[in-house]
C-alpha cells in the first residue's frame, strides 16, 4: 500500500488558540432557524377529519407536494400534517445549495461519472429552472441567488479531474470555466486552492429555513390545511367507509385523532417510514455545519468572493461553503455520522470533535479569518438511499406514495420528488406516465442490510473515503465495487 499523504488541512493546522477563540462563542443552534425568528405557526389537528390528499411531513418534500397538489387539483381538500414544526428538520438546517443534479453522479472520479444521456441530467436543469420560476411567481421571500458554484481542487492531484470535467462540459456545451491556481486565488483568496471550475448553471443558493416557511405560507394561502405538532403514528386501509381510503392515526399534545384520506403522500425523509416494507430503504446520516459572525467589509475584501458562489472542494470528504445575505460564512461537510439502528435523535447533533475539525478547516482555508468568532454550530439528519437517486415506493394500490433518500440533493430534489409522487397518483385517474416517472426507475435503490451489517458497511465506506483522500484520490476495491454496482454510501 502506498504511504499515506497528509491533506492540505493536516499540513496547515491553524494555531490552537485561534481555533479556541473562534469556537468559544459558537452556540449549538441552527443559524437559519435563529434568523427566521418567531413565526405564528399552524394549529395541531385536534379533531378527526378527512382529506382528498393527505401529506405527511412538513419539510420541502411535503410542502412542495401539498402546494403542487393544490395547484393541480384546486378543488381538492389537501391536508398537511407535521410532527413538530414546518422546516425544523433537514429543510431548515441545510447549506442551501439548490443544485441541478438529481442523481449521485460525480464529475471528479469520486463515484459514477455523469451520464449526459440520462434524462435525469436534463430534467435536473429543468427542475432547477422551475424552482427559480416558482420563487418569482409565488413571491417566495427566501434570498434566492442564482450564483452557481465553483468546484475547487485543494490538492495537486485533483487538478486533472477539474480539467477532465471542464473538457466534458465543453463537449456538452455547458458554460463552465477552468481557473488555474493564480486565477482561482484571484477570484477567492485561499492558499489551499490549486484550481477551480466555475459552473454558473449548477446551483442557486437559498436561505433554507425561509424557503420552508415561505412554502408553508403560500401553500396555506392557496388553501392547503397545515397542521403542526401532529405526528402520524400509523396508517391502515379504511374499513367500511370510502372504498380504498386510508386512515392515518395522529397524535398531538392534546390527544389522538384520525385523518381519513383518499390519497396519501409520505414525505418523512430520514424518519422511520410509515410503511414497514421501506424501513431500510433510507438511512439517516448526520451532517454538520458552522457559521461565522458577519464578516467586515475589510475582511470580505481580503477574501474576494465577489461572485458569492457556492464553493465545494472535490476531496472525497468534501466541504461545502457559502456566504449568507449578511456576509457570514456557513461552512459544512467533511464528517457524516450514521446513527446505529437508524435512530434520528438529538444525541447525534453535538459532536465537539467534528465542530473543532470544521473550525480548523475553515481557518486553514481562509487564514485571513484569524480572530473571527463562530456564532452557530449545528447538525441535521439527511436520508441516504443505496441508489444513485431518490427512492420511490407505494402501497394501497398506489394510493399511498412515498419518496425518500434525497440525501444532499434534497433542496432541489424535493421539488422533483413531489412532482413524481403526484404524477404517480394522477395515473390512478388515467393520466399517462410521465418522463419524470420513467427517469427515476433507472435509479432504483435496494434496502440497506440490517444492523450490525449496515453500521459496519458505513464505517468501512467512511474509512475508504478517508483513505482515498490520503492516497492521491485513489479509490480502493470497496469504493470501486460500489461504483460498479451503482450503490452509494459515499455521500
Ligand atoms: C447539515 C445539512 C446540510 C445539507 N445541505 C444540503 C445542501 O446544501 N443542498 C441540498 O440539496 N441538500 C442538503 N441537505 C439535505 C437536505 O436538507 C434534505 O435532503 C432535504 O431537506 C429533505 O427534505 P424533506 O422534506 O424530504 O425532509 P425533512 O426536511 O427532514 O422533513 C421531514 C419532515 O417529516 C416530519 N415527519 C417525519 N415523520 C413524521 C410522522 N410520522 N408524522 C408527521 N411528521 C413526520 C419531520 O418532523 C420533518 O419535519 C443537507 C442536510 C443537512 C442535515
Amino acid at each position: 500500500m502506498p504511504r499515506p499523504q497528509q491533506t492540505v488541512f493536516e499540513r496547515n493546522v491553524p494555531a490552537r488558540a485561534v481555533v479556541d477563540h473562534a469556537l468559544g462563542t459558537a452556540r449549538q443552534a441552527v443559524l437559519w432557524l435563529d434568523d427566521l425568528g418567531e413565526r405564528a405557526g399552524f394549529p395541531a389537528l385536534t379533531a378527526s377529519t378527512s382529506a382528498d390528499i393527505a401529506v405527511v411531513g412538513g419539510g420541502y418534500t411535503g410542502l412542495w407536494s401539498a402546494l403542487h397538489a393544490k395547484q393541480r387539483h384546486p378543488g381538492a381538500r389537501v391536508v398537511l400534517v407535521e410532527g413538530r414544526s414546518v422546516g425544523w428538520a433537514a429543510s431548515g438546517r441545510n447549506g442551501g445549495f439548490c443544485g441541478a443534479r438529481l442523481a449521485r453522479d460525480d464529475d471528479y472520479g469520486r463515484g459514477r461519472p455523469p451520464d449526459e444521456s440520462d434524462p435525469l441530467t436534463r430534467l435536473g436543469q429543468e427542475n432547477l429552472a422551475a424552482i427559480g420560476a416558482a420563487v418569482v411567481d409565488l413571491g417566495l421571500d427566501c434570498q434566492w441567488e442564482r450564483t452557481g458554484v465553483v468546484d475547487l481542487a485543494i490538492e495537486p492531484h485533483q487538478i486533472d479531474r477539474l480539467l477532465d470535467a471542464a473538457a466534458r462540459a465543453a463537449r456538452a456545451g455547458a458554460p463552465h470555466t477552468f481557473l488555474d491556481r493564480a486565477k482561482v486565488r484571484a477570484e477567492i483568496a485561499s492558499p489551499t486552492y490549486e484550481a477551480g471550475l466555475v459552473r454558473p448553471d449548477a446551483a442557486a443558493l437559498v436561505h433554507p429555513a425561509r424557503l420552508a416557511a415561505e412554502l408553508a405560507r403560500v401553500a396555506s394561502d392557496l388553501g392547503v390545511e397545515v397542521f403542526e405538532q401532529t405526528r402520524v403514528t400509523g396508517l391502515a386501509r379504511a374499513e367500511g367507509g370510502a372504498r380504498g381510503a386510508v386512515v392515518l392515526r395522529t397524535t398531538t399534545p392534546a390527544g389522538e385523532a384520525t385523518l381519513l384520506a383518499d390519497r396519501v403522500l409520505l414525505a418523512t425523509s430520514a424518519f422511520p417510514s410509515l410503511l414497514r416494507r421501506y424501513h431500510r430503504h433510507a438511512l439517516p446520516v448526520y451532517r454538520y455545519a458552522i457559521a461565522t459572525e458577519p464578516l467586515s467589509t475589510a475582511l470580505l475584501g481580503a477574501i474576494g468572493w465577489r461572485g458569492r458562489q457556492g464553493l465545494a472542494d472535490v476531496a472525497h470528504r468534501s466541504h461545502h461553503y457559502r456566504l449568507t445575505a449578511d456576509h457570514r460564512i456557513v461552512f459544512g461537510g467533511h464528517d457524516a455520522v450514521h446513527p446505529y439502528g437508524g435512530q434520528v435523535s438529538r444525541t447525534y447533533e453535538d459532536r465537539p470533535a467534528t465542530f473543532r475539525r470544521l473550525a480548523e478547516h475553515l481557518l486553514t482555508t481562509f487564514p485571513q479569518l484569524e480572530g473571527i468568532r463562530l456564532t452557530h454550530r449545528w447538525s441535521g439528519a439527511e436520508d441516504v438511499s443505496t441508489g444513485s437517486g431518490a427512492f420511490f415506493g407505494q402501497a394501497a394500490g398506489g394510493r399511498v406514495q412515498h419518496a425518500a433518500g434525497l440525501a444532499g440533493r434534497g433542496v432541489s430534489g424535493s421539488h422533483f420528488a413531489a412532482q413524481v409522487m403526484l404524477d404517480r397518483l394522477d395515473t390512478l385517474d388515467g393520466a399517462p406516465a410521465t418522463e419524470r416517472m420513467a427517469a427515476t426507475v433507472r435509479h432504483a435503490s435496494v434496502p440497506f442490510p440490517p444492523e450490525p451489517v449496515a453500521a459496519a458497511a458505513v464505517r468501512a465506506t467512511r474509512r475508504a473515503l478517508d483513505q482515498a483522500d490520503h492516497q492521491g484520490g485513489r479509490r480502493n476495491a470497496l469504493l470501486r465495487s460500489l461504483d460498479a454496482l451503482g450503490l452509494g454510501l459515499d455521500t
